[in-house]
């Protein structure tokens, strides 16, 4: 069912085992949150096993490997408080601290990015709303802060709203960014906790989507949800969209809670699921306070040192990628 289509990129899933992973789908209900004795997963056990390549140093700098490469990244999961906004801004100024050009687009109305990087939405006269809807150019609404964002203000509520009876209303953000598209390497989109028009956007615009998923409350109903909809926009409107990847966040390792929903995650999703688990710490919480990321605020903490590491993963996932779509391998 819905789950093996959560495992798309043709290119990387050749040797992926899905063949129970839709049992897990059907058994799993709405009430699938960790722990998930009832989740059905016995015949699942084992069966994604051949996991992930070893994390191998990633490449200092964006010069070496083609800087026109871009990426776009939606960072999407319908669930709320599964740090979405947190692993948009730690991720970009990871990616940022490697060299890369980085863009942070905030498409909640929550503004929850935007006050991350010390802004308050209430006061911005200008945000993705009036670029989705009114068409004003995406660099007008772009603050340098610590990777440049484009802002969110409360305005942006309305913007599903007024985008429903536009004509390409699923194309309003893909549009925006071919003004920027030279300017960056990655441009990663915060999305609000839905699966509405403005995730749809960010889907239709993106070249690949992480899934942020929270080690306590893991929902395999949710995934199943989130591919869905990603399998739509991928039918209709952006044929090369995939699950790019699967952060566990939240994680503490300490509790047997959270060692299982790694466990049931890998078991479903394979190598989808990032080697770098973001562990929980206060620190997290602390750092949009002061207006920073993690990075900024505690440059040689752990935490900040999670977001490094799954950069570099993202990273030489892509290579390895690219390698084999240039060898032709399957
Ligand atoms: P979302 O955007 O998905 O709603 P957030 O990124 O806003 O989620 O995170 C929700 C809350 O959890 C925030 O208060 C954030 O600071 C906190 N948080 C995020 N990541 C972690 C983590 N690894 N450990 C502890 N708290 C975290
Ligand atoms: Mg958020």
């Amino acid at each position: 069912m819905g789950l093996m289509r959560l495992l798309p990129r043709p290119h990387d899933r050749s040797r992926h085992a899905v063949g129970s992973s839709g049992d897990v789908a059907e058994d799993a209900g709405d009430a699938a949150v960790i722990p998930v004795d009832d989740a059905g997963t016995d015949d699942a056990r084992g069966a994604g096993g051949d996991i992930a390549q070893p994390i191998v140093p990633a490449p200092a700098a964006a010069a070496a490997d083609g800087a026109s490469n871009l990426e776009v990244i939606a960072l999407a999961n319908q669930k709320g408080g599964v740090a979405k906004t947190t692993t948009t801004l730690n991720l970009g100024v990871a990616f940022s601290e490697l060299g890369y050009r980085v863009l942070i687009v905030d498409l909640d109305p929550q503004g929850n990015l935007t006050m991350s990087q010390g802004m308050n939405p209430d006061s911005i006269e200008r945000s993705m709303f009036d670029v989705l809807v009114h068409k004003v150019p995406i660099s007008d609404v772009v603050e340098r802060r610590e990777v440049d964002i484009a802002v969110s203000s409360i305005d942006l509520a309305g913007a599903e709203l007024a985008l429903a009876s536009m004509i390409g209303r699923e194309r309003s953000l893909e549009k925006a960014l071919v003004e920027v598209r030279d300017r960056y390497d990655y441009i990663l989109i915060d999305t609000p906790p839905s699966l509405g028009l403005l995730t749809i956007n960010a889907f239709v615009a993106a070249t690949g989507v992480i899934v942020p998923v929270q080690c306590e409350y893991l929902s395999l109903r949710g995934l199943v949800q989130l591919e869905n909809t990603l399998a739509m926009v991928r039918e209709n409107l952006n044929a090369r969209v995939g699950v790019e990847g699967i952060v566990a966040t939240m994680f503490d390792g300490r509790t047997l809670h959270s060692r299982e929903a790694i466990e049931i995650l890998e078991e479903n999703f394979g190598d989808l699921v990032f080697r770098t688990r973001i562990r929980k710490t206060v620190r997290y919480a602390e750092a949009p306070v002061k207006g920073s990321s993690i990075l900024k605020y505690d440059p040689t903490g752990a935490a900040a040192e999670a977001y490094r590491e799954l950069a570099k993963e993202i990273r030489v996932k892509r290579e390895a990628e690219a390698a084999q779509g240039a060898s032709g391998g399957t």
